[in-house]
């Protein structure tokens, strides 16, 4: 039953006026949309995983500080001494949490665009403004303008992806520190891509009291997990904590995660084969005529086809069972563009071979 009248009278007009993120189905498809790792784990670590699962008392509640996987994770992550962590249900809840903590009547949030889309999403359902100041040409921050935007806006936070979604670059550092200098709010360093990039701001906590660091696990082989870990000085974790639903990391995931940290060698190798392989598909991207392709420190690639052919040539990869993004609706800087996950190296060829053909 729906009643339009009553929706219209109740649902807050910017909620109305926002799409709902929208997850393409990818059944029997080359899946290279959405930056999973395209490796499981061997058998014989897949049956000790679930050896460590026999354990868990699922009649009872978690943990609710999820204390054995925090220590785990500080090891596993290397956080600097006297850092505090916060655990998500991924790391869009932690986004979700801070905003949530922050959103006095006229907080503002800021980011570079084009950037990861939570960021806006989360904003306006927390009821926050949110400002996107535009990277230079690069996709660089634009230092003169972001020191303008936080001046007239002040925000409360600045989120910063680091390697930038859907960009793929690691932001300058000059400029980073010239934001954080700049910002009298936080500034969270989304690490989501951290695996495939090794530049980190984790160990310059200490140094900025306005510096957060942002890290998740979905990216490197557990996107259905739903782990994120946000590092940063203990009395704003401690506000942040106070959003944070009291159960939000299940037992499973608690469980599964200290697994995965205790064989963080496989992890690690399966990034260091998707960086080569990222490296590869780039320069065979490259190889072809009418592309413009970003050099990339992610686990992705962005590309931009010939004027009015990225709807076309996403549409001709999709008849071929190959699903990518396309981001050229977005316009602006994204106008033409596309974005490939770095997959197995059949499916990358698979991707490779389409493309030629719509090409
Ligand atoms: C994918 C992505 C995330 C979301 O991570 P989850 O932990 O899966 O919620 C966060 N930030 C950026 C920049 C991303 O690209």
């Amino acid at each position: 039953m729906t009643n339009k009248p009553a929706i219209e009278k109740l649902i807050r007009p910017e909620i109305r006026a926002l799409k709902a993120y929208a997850v393409p189905s990818a059944k029997g498809m080359v899946k290279l949309d959405a930056m999973e790792n395209p490796y499981g784990w061997p058998p014989a670590m897949v049956d000790a995983w679930l050896e460590a699962l026999r354990g868990v008392a699922l009649n009872r509640y978690p943990d609710p500080a999820a204390s054995a996987l925090k220590e785990r994770l500080r090891a596993g992550l290397a956080v600097p001494a006297g850092m505090e962590l916060l655990l998500g249900n991924g790391s869009d809840e932690l986004i979700q949490m801070i905003l949530l903590a922050l959103a006095r009547p006229g907080a503002t949030v800021l980011a570079p665009v084009p950037t990861f889309a939570m960021y806006e999403l989360i904003a306006v359902a927390a009821n926050m403004k949110f400002i996107g100041v535009p990277l230079t040409d690069g996709f660089d921050l634009d230092v003169p303008a972001m020191q303008a935007a936080i001046a007239q806006h002040k925000p409360a936070v600045i989120f910063l992806s680091y390697p930038n979604n859907p960009t793929g670059n690691l932001f300058s550092s000059a400029a980073i520190e010239a934001v954080l200098r700049a910002a009298d709010g936080l500034v969270v360093l989304d690490e989501a891509y951290h695996a495939f990039a090794g530049k980190t701001y984790l160990d310059r906590l200490g140094g900025f009291d306005n510096l957060l660091v942002m890290r998740t696990l979905s990216k490197q082989g557990l996107a259905g997990l739903r782990l994120g870990v946000l590092a940063g000085d203990r009395a704003w974790l401690r506000e942040f904590d106070k959003v944070r639903l009291p159960y939000n990391i299940g037992s499973l995931t608690q469980a599964t995660a200290a697994f995965a940290l205790d064989a963080k060698a496989v992890l690690d190798e399966q990034a260091a084969r998707i960086r080569a392989d990222r490296d590869t598909l780039t320069r065979e991207l490259k190889s072809l005529p009418g592309l413009r392709v970003w050099p990339s420190e992610a686990n992705f690639i962005l590309f931009r086809v010939e004027s009015g052919e990225a709807e076309r040539v996403f549409q001709a990869l999709l008849a071929a069972g190959v699903l990518i993004k396309n981001l050229a609706g977005a316009g602006g800087a994204l106008a033409g563009c596309l974005r490939v996950t770095v997959g197995a190296p059949a499916e990358n060829a698979a991707f490779l071979q389409a493309l030629r053909a719509a090409l």
